[in-house]
């Protein structure tokens, strides 16, 4: 029996991981890959006191420092399921492998993936002129031609922040009309550099030498392929979080993310969410860290709470 379980080993996993286990108090993590979107990152320019890294780097430290401290960390196991408390208070987080798990608290951080477009050329350019997020990526391409895919409240916001650093942005949108807010198309309408395409579907992302050179689209009209010239692509059709093993057990947003208050806490007693998988706006790295501490400390303040010593 655990005192706090942490399910995920990303940047708010981790970091509820060793919050707790300066408690004290026993600790273990399950994580499905420990080290989660980091180990998908290249650069990271925005994590404060560290002007550059790596993600796989990150990933190592994040597991070197929850593993300076007595903690059971389970990789490789995929959570399926969690039991509430019962009677006594023991909440049970049932794995792919069979195992349960059982914890007098329990914080969730399995964070979420970015949807794709599934079009040739984008894996093979990730990290290569393929981008997912504005605020990580933006600065990259200060100068250059980007297009952003998506014409949602995400897309359109990255158009609008992306247009004050890179010289041109194409917001490319697959319907016949936007469907972000109307204050924010009336911002982006009003800036020069850029230009909005509707009913496009993008159909490739083409590169030279390792590097995005251009993208291709279908109009849905007419059927035409173009052609744009462009050095990057924001993908923003969509971040999923990693919540269906909750559903039905812990309310969830319309959009799936775990709803917690301002401690973290969920709708059920005794288990705590952190990170990209829930409300909690801006999906960054030190946000997830932030949350998974103040995770832990929301646990264990619930530990000493509970009548059980
Ligand atoms: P994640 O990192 O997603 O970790 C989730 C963890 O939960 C993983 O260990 C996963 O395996 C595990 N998990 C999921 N489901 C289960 C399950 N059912 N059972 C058990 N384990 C499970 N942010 C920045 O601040 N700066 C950047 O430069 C930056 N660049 C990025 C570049 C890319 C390509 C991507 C994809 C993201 C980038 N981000 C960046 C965002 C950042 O990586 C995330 O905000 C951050 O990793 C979220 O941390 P998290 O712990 O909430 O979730």
């Amino acid at each position: 029996t655990f005192d706090v379980l942490i399910v995920g080993g990303g940047p708010a996993g981790a970091a509820a991981a060793v919050y707790a286990a300066r408690k004290g108090v026993k600790t273990g993590v399950v994580a499905e890959r420990f080290g989660g979107q980091v180990l998908d990152t290249l650069g990271i320019e925005n994590f404060i006191s560290v002007k550059q890294t790596e993600g796989p780097k990150m990933a190592a430290a994040l597991e070197e420092h929850v593993k300076a401290y007595e903690v059971d960390i389970m990789n490789l196991q995929r959570a399926e399921q969690l039991v509430p408390a019962d009677a006594d208070g023991l909440i049970t987080v049932k794995l792919a492998s069979g195992a349960a798990l059982r914890s007098r608290s329990v914080v969730v951080a399995t964070g979420a993936r970015w949807r794709e477009m599934n079009v040739p050329g984008e894996r093979e350019y990730r990290g290569r002129g393929v981008a997912y997020c504005p605020h990580c990526d933006g600065p990259l391409f200060k100068g250059k031609r980007v297009a952003v895919i998506g014409g949602g409240n995400s897309g359109v916001e990255a158009a609008i922040d992306l247009a004050g650093i890179v010289a041109h942005v194409t917001l490319i949108e697959f319907d016949g009309k936007l469907r972000a807010d109307e204050v924010l198309q009336r911002k982006l309408r009003s800036l020069p550099n850029v230009r909005v395409i509707l009913s496009a579907q993008t159909t490739e992302v083409h590169g030279e030498s390792g590097k995005v050179n251009a993208l291709s689209y279908k109009d849905r009209s007419s059927g035409d392929q173009h052609r744009i010239e462009l050095e990057g692509v924001f993908v923003q059709i969509g971040l999923l979080p990693n919540t269906d093993w909750l559903r039905g057990s812990v309310a969830l947003s319309g959009r799936g993310e775990i709803e917690v208050d301002a401690r973290g806490a969920t709708s059920l007693p005794g288990v705590f969410a952190a990170g990209d998988a829930t409300t909690t706006p801006y999906k960054q790295i030190v946000i997830a860290m932030g949350e998974g501490s103040k995770a832990a400390l929301s646990a264990f303040d619930h530990l000493i709470r509970s009548s059980a010593p």
